[in-house]
């Protein structure tokens, strides 16, 4: 029996999460689970999965779950540092890391310091912290697990292989809901346009993400810190089915893909049973459904964040940790109304460009890296 923690409980990458630990019974026990403020959810949650411990970020959600869980003696905590605290508590072999953003660093850390698997969604903190997070895990042989769907895909292809034989990557990517559109109107791009992705259906940051292809920035920077290879070897390639989720090109002319139907169940799946495959009952893929899957190369002037990305994988220093953050406040910023769809990767290019930069930092200067980027892309985004 694995003991499992799921930080992000009540989001898109826990709803696929949990559809799979329902499958798992025998092998997977729920230790702990963590989100921001959706009591509702966790309490539901909880009912079904039994855990020792709950925690909710915001206050008074923690109260109103503490009172629905009373009779079934499963602690709630609360407060910021919810997700660390959780998984001292518990302990849990297995952690899937699927907070959102920044937020999921410190938990991420903790996971790969003690030792437990990190099953990570949350790429946004590889990208701020790939060298601690790397390191920390190679110091306390921790296993980081991808459950983004491409990363997944390139760690079952590269599988067994030489680090040495990897010639290229080809990241796939759907394109997002404008992957047609007249690179001039991206200005007028309204939250409702960008919040319909074609193929895949998530949270609405990384929807946003998907929709200025800044998703793939960050995902280029999660690959070069996941399986170490250089910016030049990671190529973006427009997939419009996303049914291919990634290759893998060899020294010898050999291409590995994963193909799957495009549901975070499987990657999930894939990442709860490594290093065994664990069969399903639901989810297998109708492959005639598919004969045509096309491939063409991505648009840097519709794009502009996909330089950006090759940019930061390149860099890396501090660069990773200002890109996301830039992205985070402009994204929120967009959402809101308060700033324009275009000016998302123009804010965060001049926040790269505003940047010191410092080789290998350590946690203290990503934190304040991280703090200065978000209150300088506030100041680009007022002018
Ligand atoms: P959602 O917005 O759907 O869910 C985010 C989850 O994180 C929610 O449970 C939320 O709680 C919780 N949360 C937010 N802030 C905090 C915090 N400070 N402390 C603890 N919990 C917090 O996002 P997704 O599930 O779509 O994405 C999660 C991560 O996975 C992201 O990093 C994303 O890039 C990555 N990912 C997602 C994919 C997808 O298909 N959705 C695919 C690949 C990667 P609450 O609900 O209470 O607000
Ligand atoms: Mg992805």
């Amino acid at each position: 029996m694995r003991t499992v923690s799921v930080l992000g409980a009540t989001g898109s990458v826990g709803d696929s999460t949990f559809k799979v630990l329902e499958e798992l019974p025998d092998t997977h026990r729920v230790v702990s689970m963590v989100a921001h403020s959706n009591d509702a959810r966790m309490v539901e949650l909880a009912r079904r999965f039994r855990p020792e411990l709950v925690g909710l970020v915001d206050r008074a959600a923690a109260g109103r779950a503490r009172e629905a869980l009373a009779p079934s003696g499963i602690e709630v905590i609360e407060g910021d540092d919810v997700a660390v605290e959780a998984l001292r508590a518990t302990s849990p072999d297995l952690v899937l890391a699927a907070i959102t953003g920044a937020a999921g660093l410190a938990s991420s850390l903790e996971t790969v310091t003690r030792g437990a698997s990190l099953l990570l969604a949350n790429k946004e903190a590889l990208v701020m912290a790939g060298n601690l997070i790397t390191r920390a895990a190679a110091a306390s042989g921790a296993a980081i697990v991808p459950v983004d769907s491409e990363h997944s895909a390139i760690f079952q292809a590269i599988h067994g292989e030489d680090a040495r034989a990897v010639r290229r990557i080809f990241l796939t990517a759907s394109g997002g809901p404008f992957v047609d559109r007249e690179a001039g109107s991206f200005a007028d791009v309204r939250p409702e346009d960008a919040l319909r992705h074609p193929t895949w259906e998530m949270g609405r940051k990384i929807t946003i993400d998907s929709a200025t292809m800044m998703n793939k920035a960050l995902e280029i920077v999660e690959a070069r810190w996941l399986f170490d290879v250089p910016a030049e070897a990671i190529e973006v390639l427009v997939h419009r089915q996303s049914i291919v989720h990634s290759m893998v090109e060899f020294v010898d002319g050999s291409i590995l893909a994963q193909l799957g139907t495009p549901s975070m169940t499987v990657p999930v799946r894939h990442a709860l049973g490594y290093p065994e495959r664990v069969e399903t009952s639901s989810s297998y893929f109708d492959i005639e459904q598919f004969s045509a899957l096309s491939f063409e190369p991505p648009d840097a002037v519709r794009f502009p964040a996909l330089d950006l990305g090759h940019a930061v994988a390149r860099t890396l220093g501090l660069s990773g940790t200002a890109l996301n953050a830039a992205n985070e406040v402009a994204v929120a910023a967009f959402l809101d109304g308060a700033t324009r769809f275009d000016r998302i990767s123009e804010t965060a290019a001049r926040v790269l460009d505003a940047l010191e930069d410092v080789a290998d930092p350590d946690l203290e200067q990503i934190l304040a890296a991280d703090a200065w980027a978000r209150e300088e892309a506030t100041r680009c985004l007022s002018r």
